[in-house]
């Protein structure tokens, strides 16, 4: 299969030194194996996508001089695609509606529990719920357990990169004691989470490596886990090292003082951007 790698930026703001590391590295490793390069949009959050940030990606990217194909994948224009697998799912009774709101979910975690302690996971208020009791603004959770019943656990993935890697198991006691119940659907009607949207697109690609910041790595159990669910391939993965301020930070979007545009509008070039996160020219 043809080496295939993706950038999957969130167009909610603007594109710091971290994105810029993670897209000229996942562009280098792919033009090293002969391979292919390509951008997606991941802009179903439609309380904070904005189509000018959008465009400063494009911009930001072709001043890094990163040639990718089109057309782009604009995950907003897919839903349909991510709504039939919800439907799927919920078909298959592993997924039900949530009202709770984080200060209901914080409550409940208050209060006392009964197993050990760990990480504040979704304490399964709404478990119980049919489907078919979804009104405007619930989202959609998967049930966790009825999951695990469906696919053979521990599951594998293999990491490349340099912070986690080789062969990783997951099993089911990590993934009912540290995922728990994860949104799938969010409250606004047929959008899916992140995490959902990425497996789809992700084999909808074809994508066989997906490099991408060491931040995302724990979220990597639950994307193998739905790839077993829905039938889809599971792909290598590469995380990679975060980019950090002076203080030993990582960097958010917030950093507006390490934004790709900022450098850019003080003089810097490409090379310098380059060097700046530690990569050779290309
Ligand atoms: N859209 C995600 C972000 O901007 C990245 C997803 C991924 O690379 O898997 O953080």
């Amino acid at each position: 299969m043809t080496f295939t790698t993706r950038f999957a930026p969130s167009p909610t703001g603007p594109l710091h030194l971290g994105h810029a590391y993670s897209a000229l590295l996942a562009h280098d490793m792919a033009h090293a194996a002969n391979g292919r390069f390509l951008l997606r949009i991941e802009d179903t959050d439609t309380s904070r996508a904005r189509p000018h940030w959008e465009v400063q990606i494009y911009d930001d990217l072709r001043w890094l001089g990163l040639p990718w194909e089109t057309p782009v994948l604009r995950q907003s224009e897919h839903l349909a695609r991510y709504a039939a697998t919800l439907d799927r799912l919920a078909d298959d009774g592993l997924i039900y509606p949530c009202s709770c709101r984080r200060s209901d979910i914080r409550a409940a975690l208050s209060a006392p529990q009964e197993g050990a302690p760990g990480p504040a996971i979704y304490p399964g208020t709404c478990r119980g719920r049919p489907i078919s009791s979804r009104r405007p603004g619930d989202a959609l959770r998967l049930n966790m357990r009825a999951a695990l019943d469906r696919i053979p656990t521990p599951l594998t993935f293999h990491d490349s990169g340099p912070i986690h890697p080789g062969e990783h198991r997951v099993t089911a006691d990590q993934l009912l004691t540290r995922t728990g119940d994860p949104v799938l659907g969010r409250k606004e009607i047929e959008t899916p989470s992140y995490v959902l949207a990425a497996v789809i697109d992700d084999a909808g690609q074809e994508i066989t490596h997906v490099i991408r910041g060491a931040d995302l790595f724990e979220t990597t159990a639950l994307q193998v886990l739905l790839q077993k669910l829905i039938n889809l391939p599971t792909p290598e993965y590469h995380h990679h090292r975060l980019i950090r301020d002076e203080t030993g930070k990582r960097l958010a979007k917030r950093d507006d003082a390490r934004a790709i545009a900022k450098y850019r509008a003080d003089g810097a070039s490409p090379a310098d951007i380059r060097a700046m996160v530690g990569l050779k020219a290309p």
